[in-house]
């Protein structure tokens, strides 16, 4: 499906990671963005990368910068990796903060305004000289 290629590049997912579903509402002028962990990959544990098993899941939600002003969120099942050394710890994921409700996108991520956009040419305003006559 078209959708899930395009925000797969948007969003740079990568396996294990995989973007299962993309909806999009126009009553909520929303797109929902499902993501799922490929669970024939081996975890290893947060904290000391040593091998680890799911433990469950716990399903989260961030929201991204809005797509063409419908608000964008990413939902996902996130694994919880079970470590004999380290106790039961959430997998981090590439697109948010572990504890962080939002997507870590910083404003200065945004790509810089083109000049043109920031100082538009004033149409019909012909310099004075040109029709003083
Ligand atoms: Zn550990």
């Amino acid at each position: 499906m078209q959708d899930i290629e395009l925000y797969t590049k948007l969003l740079g997912i990568r396996a294990p990671w995989s973007i299962t579903g993309v909806q999009v509402s126009l009553k909520d002028r929303s797109v929902t963005i499902s993501v799922s962990y490929d669970e024939s990959i081996p975890v290893a544990c947060p904290v000391c990368s040593g091998q680890a098993s799911i433990y469950d899941h716990q399903k989260r939600r961030w929201r991204h910068l809005d797509t063409m002003q419908f608000m964008t969120i990413i939902e996902c099942d996130v694994p919880r990796a079970s470590c004999e050394d380290h106790g039961v710890k959430q997998l981090p994921v590439a697109w948010a903060e572990v504890k962080g409700r939002f997507t870590a996108v910083r404003h200065d991520q945004r790509p810089a305004p083109s000049p043109e956009l920031t100082h538009p040419p004033v149409i019909g305003s012909d310099p004075p000289d040109r029709h003083a006559k």
